[in-house]
């Protein structure tokens, strides 16, 4: 069974699950001889000075068909960059995204009202996934009405999180897995959420491939 790991930064070469592997800027922008991608600026990485550099290599990057979405990108409170460059640049990759067609991998950390307002404030068609979604209920289901995927690994395993709580109640329909390096391997992550939705993992792998089909258009 091939499984579907939606964000991660190591790409594991002989696995025969599906990685979308997560690219930052720097370097040669054309892509190993194999393998699934992503590509943008975390917003930890931004700086005055390299933001237009970085958006000339996230778009050389992107293009390319294994490119499979842009991101990680997003806004994060908890970081020193400053805010108004965080939005700017943000609103760079949604624009490249809306452009080439293409999903976005978001990275959100106490910035989910603002995501929102985002969302609503632009006529945008294509998905946003929230990797490492980490809000409770309301959010969720706020996202999932704006055509949002939440995608889920390492706080499966953490039962105190207000996204543990969630998740069981969420519609599958917008849901991912995703290791992201945190420690548990993607067959775990499965297991995990196939045994909290009671659901037997062949059935739950399904349901993932079927959203990864209505999300990105396209099989792999
Ligand atoms: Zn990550």
């Amino acid at each position: 069974m091939n499984l579907i790991d939606i964000h991660t930064h190591t790409r594991q070469p002989e696995s025969d699950h599906i990685q979308l592997v997560n690219l930052f800027p720097g370097g040669d922008a054309r892509l190993p001889e194999q393998g699934w991608y992503t590509a943008g600026q975390h917003p930890w990485h931004i700086t005055l000075e390299n933001r237009q550099a970085a958006l000339d290599w996230v778009k050389e990057c992107a293009s390319q068909d294994r490119v499979l979405a842009i991101g990680e990108t997003g806004l994060d409170k908890t970081t020193a960059v400053p805010w108004e460059l965080q939005e700017a640049v943000f609103t760079d990759h949604i624009r490249l995204a809306e452009a080439l067609r293409k999903p976005l991998i978001i990275h959100c950390v106490q910035a989910y009202s603002e995501m929102l307002a985002f969302r609503k404030k632009s006529d945008l068609r294509l998905p946003w996934i929230f990797h490492w979604f980490n809000s409770g209920e309301q959010t969720a289901r706020e996202l999932i009405r704006k055509n949002c995927y939440l995608s889920y690994g390492v706080s499966l395993f953490r039962p105190g999180s207000k996204a543990f709580r969630a998740f069981s109640s969420l519609p599958a329909s917008n849901l991912f897995m995703e290791t992201d390096d945190a420690g548990y391997s993607i067959p775990e992550v499965y297991e995990k959420a196939a045994a909290m939705r009671d659901i037997s993992l062949e059935s739950w792998s399904q349901i993932m491939a079927d959203n990864f089909r209505q999300c990105f258009g396209r099989e792999v």
